[in-house]
């Protein structure tokens, strides 16, 4: 099968000769749920990033459900950002004057799904994150746990092909955090793609595959199997 992300020997090279990836290569593939897992400045960001078709990559392919990302012009990325990539930040990044319902909808905006619809599937998505009796709330009436999941649930409300969750837990308390990654595990067993980007080695060993990123090079890759 196609992988959903396929990263071939990958490199980036910021301004100032900054080598934040060298030759990395991934496969992801549908239905995994994994950890991308390196301490600070190991190039997590940067893979991020270039998974999420936010930047190119120096060197090496970047293929997004075998498309490669170098050959498509910007509209097309737009597209692929907004249909196949459900981004998920540390930070949440709601919008505070809109309802949990109107936020997760606006996951929608660039899909074409008219508006009653887009909240309707909304309703129905925050109910998968378990939120469904807080539809109504604005995020300041939520606990940063309930923020995560509606950030979660904007992600998925267009069925992307994978879920990009950069540090999720990052801004929340232990308990929270757990309640989110169960949340994770969930949504996995249910087929979703989910790769987690944490500095976190205890968050990385729950999950069922690590990939540990060291100066810019998988380290080491539980998924793979040995030669
Ligand atoms: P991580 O997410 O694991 O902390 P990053 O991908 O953010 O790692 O960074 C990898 C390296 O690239 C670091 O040395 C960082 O300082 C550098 N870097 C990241 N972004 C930029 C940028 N826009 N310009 C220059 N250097 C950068």
């Amino acid at each position: 099968m196609t992988p959903v992300i396929e990263l071939t020997d990958v490199s980036k090279v910021y301004p100032g000769d900054v080598h934040a990836l060298r030759g990395a290569s991934l496969r992801i593939e549908s239905g995994e749920l994994l950890a991308v897992v390196g301490p600070s400045g190991s190039g997590k960001s940067t893979m991020l990033q270039l998974m999420g078709t936010l930047d190119h990559p120096s060197s090496g392919t970047v293929r997004l459900l075998g498309h490669e990302v170098e050959a498509m012009t910007d509209r097309q990325l737009s597209a692929v950002r907004a249909h196949w990539i459900g981004f998920v930040f540390q930070q949440f990044f709601l919008t505070p004057y809109l309802s949990a319902a109107e936020n997760v909808a606006t996951g929608l905006l660039y899909n074409g799904v008219p508006k009653a619809e887009r909240l309707r599937r909304a309703r129905h998505t925050l109910g998968r994150v378990g939120l469904g009796h807080r539809v109504g709330h604005r995020p300041a009436e939520l606990s940063g746990g309930e923020r995560q999941r509606v950030a979660i649930a904007r992600a998925l409300v267009g069925a992307p092909a994978i879920v990009l969750a950069d540090e999720p837990t990052g801004a929340l308390d232990s308990a929270s955090g757990r309640g989110v990654l169960e949340l994770l595990h969930e949504l996995h067993e249910d087929g979703t793609t989910i790769a987690v980007i944490t500095h976190d080695m205890d968050i990385a060993r729950s999950l069922p595959r690590r990939v540990e990123l060291l100066d810019g090079m998988v380290r080491h890759d539980s998924g793979l199997v040995p030669a």
